[in-house]
């Protein structure tokens, strides 16, 4: 309880960002204070340990959950892999497209990234609507690796993201 108020008191609600009457939640502050970076690695260490010990690989979104992502694979002695925004990585890629409320977007992989079986956790900042890390949960199928579940730190309830996804996702906050 220690920790997970730690992780919130350095959670800053943003009002009118990016648009008008959405309350942004910058991480930011997370990353400058020490103690509570290691307060969410922590939590996530431990979460995964006890309900994901096979886990084999971190796949993590961009941006935000290159922040994480790399931290929590290195405390787990695993590896972490990138899924990026269309066009960003270089080689044989694949690429799931998804739709945003007014426009589409495209998530991509490298197709050598995940080895087909091979056990995996999508990690990212935060659960909104659930379109991008549904997105990143098919491209995974496609990769035929098996997704053990979503790490968020903050998930929106109210936007019912968690319901969009194909695999149980576990925040460390709910708001
Ligand atoms: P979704 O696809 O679930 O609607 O949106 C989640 C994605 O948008 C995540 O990649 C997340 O980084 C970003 N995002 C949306 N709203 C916020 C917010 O209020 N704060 C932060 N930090 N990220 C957000």
């Amino acid at each position: 309880a220690q920790k997970l108020d730690l992780v919130f008191q350095h959670i800053r609600n943003v009002p009118d960002f990016p648009i008008e009457g959405i309350v942004f939640k910058d991480i930011c502050p997370i990353l400058k204070e020490p103690k509570a970076l290691a307060a969410v690695m922590d939590l996530f260490e431990e979460h995964v340990r006890q309900n994901h010990p096979h886990t084999e690989l971190i796949v993590g979104l961009e941006a935000r959950g290159f922040l994480f992502g790399p931290l929590l694979a290195q405390r787990l002695g695993i590896g972490f892999v990138l899924v990026r925004e269309k066009g960003k990585l270089p080689g044989p890629t694949m690429s799931v497209e998804y739709t945003l409320e007014y426009a589409t977007a495209e998530v991509e992989i490298q197709v050598d990234a995940v080895d087909p079986g091979q056990k995996v956790l999508v990690i990212d900042d935060l659960l909104a609507t659930g379109g991008t890390l549904c997105a990143a949960c098919e491209l995974m199928k496609k990769q035929k690796a098996q997704v053990l579940g979503c790490l968020v730190v903050i998930e929106l309830k109210d936007l019912r993201g968690a319901e969009k996804l194909p695999v149980p996702v576990f925040s460390l906050l709910q708001c």
